[in-house]
């Protein structure tokens, strides 16, 4: 009986204990898996088409692209191409006198007419033809070299060499640079000042920007965007405020940054002319309580032609202008407007705008300019 109870026994126990087993084998099987131990160094999984390969070292940070405007050197290369006569009709269109095989009255006909188109103005069409005519038509055939010679010398004279095309940004005494500014609004006064401000900030100077075009939050919004993609502070107003105050305000902050370059944007509502005269007036009054305003650009869409400079004549009535900027020349057909802007008003084309990206200014280099539009690249 004895032995029949510890038989009893030791079979429960042999029982529970193949139980136990089951119950621990079963919740091993429950659990997640370990994850493997990590490969050091990770090997390159060979990726999908299209999909990008992570680099196996880390790179240092980059600058996103349109944060370092492009040196000065590429910049006029590529910009000089936009008025070539693949890309411009005012350059196709002298292109089309020197590919004449006659000189015969046609051929001047079209020319003239082109040049009119180009709003090269009647008086410097005359002059030019008159020129060209003396030069190259003593037998009537065309001789493309000499034709081509002959143009750029005369293009040159008109655009004119001598002009001192350089901004002045010079403050006087530890104040700094005052450069102001104006036109019509959509001209590209804007766009025109964040192109400058790069090219400024590359070229070492600490730069402070004046959004004193108050009448749209939109333009302040704007110019705050092209200041922050060159780390360059903005200064800005309540919308509808004073210009003259946020302009105030901006050379403030330029002392007070210890800045060497104000620039400020100013709105080109054609309101009436004495309105226009009291708004800048008192822009740059208000300014030169601080400092004295150094340059005062005066920007003119090229696109606008006769027309615009009618409208721009305006602001040289009211502001002392000291360098013209013309602006979207880029295929331009109306690319002579550069000499009668600058008989006009008196006053040399120092920039020019060739484009709506960042790095689509450049200086007005005469030479360069008449080059461009005669070469066929
Ligand atoms: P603002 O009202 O005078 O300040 O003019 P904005 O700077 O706002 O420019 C008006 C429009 O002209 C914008 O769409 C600019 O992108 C464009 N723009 C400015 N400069 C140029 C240029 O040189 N070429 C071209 N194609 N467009 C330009």
């Amino acid at each position: 009986m004895d032995n029949f109870f510890w038989y009893v026994m030791a079979a429960v126990a042999a029982v529970l204990v193949v139980a136990a087993i089951v119950i621990v084998v079963g919740r091993r099987r429950e659990l997640p898996p370990v994850p493997p131990a990590p490969e050091l160094p990770a090997k390159q999984q060979p990726k999908a088409e299209g999909e990008p390969v992570a680099p196996t070292q880390p790179e240092p940070a980059l600058e996103p692209e349109s944060d370092v405007p492009e040196a000065a050197g590429s910049r006029l290369t590529r910009l000089r191409r936009r008025l070539s006569a693949s890309n411009n009709p005012f350059a196709r269109g002298l292109l089309g006198l020197l590919a004449a095989d006659r000189l015969d009255t046609e051929a001047w006909e079209d020319l003239e007419a082109t040049l009119i188109t180009a709003d090269l103005g009647v008086g410097p069409t005359d002059e030019l033809i008159g020129a060209l005519r003396r030069e190259l038509s003593i037998d009537g055939t065309s001789d493309p070299q000499r034709a081509k010679e002959v143009l750029r010398a005369e293009l040159l004279r008109l655009v004119g060499t001598d002009a001192d095309r350089s901004l002045n940004l010079a403050g006087a005494d530890g104040v700094p640079g005052v450069v102001l500014v104006v036109g019509v609004n959509g001209t590209g006064k804007t766009t025109t000042i964040g192109k400058l401000a790069r090219v400024l900030v590359a070229e070492g100077h600490q730069v402070v920007l004046a959004a004193a075009d108050t009448f749209r939050a939109a333009a302040a919004d704007q110019l705050q965007t092209w200041g922050s993609r060159v780390d360059v502070p903005v200064v800005r107003g309540p919308e509808g405020g004073d210009p003259a105050s946020v302009a105030f305000d901006a050379i403030e902050a330029g002392l007070a940054q210890g800045a060497d370059v104000v620039v400020v944007d100013t709105a080109g509502r054609l309101h009436t002319k004495a309105g226009l005269m009291d708004e800048l007036g008192k822009i740059k009054r208000v300014i030169e309580r601080k400092a004295p305003v150094t340059e005062v650009l005066l920007v003119i869409d090229a696109t606008t032609g006769q027309n615009g400079l009618m409208q721009a004549k305006v602001f040289g009535e009211v502001v002392q202008v000291t360098g013209i900027v013309l602006s979207k020349l880029d295929g331009s057909a109306k690319g002579g407007i550069v000499v009668p802007v600058q008989r006009e008003l008196g006053v040399p084309v120092k920039l020019i705008g060739l484009g709506e990206g960042p790095d689509d200014l450049a200086p007005f280099d005469p030479e360069g300019f008449v080059d461009a539009l005669l070469s066929e690249a």
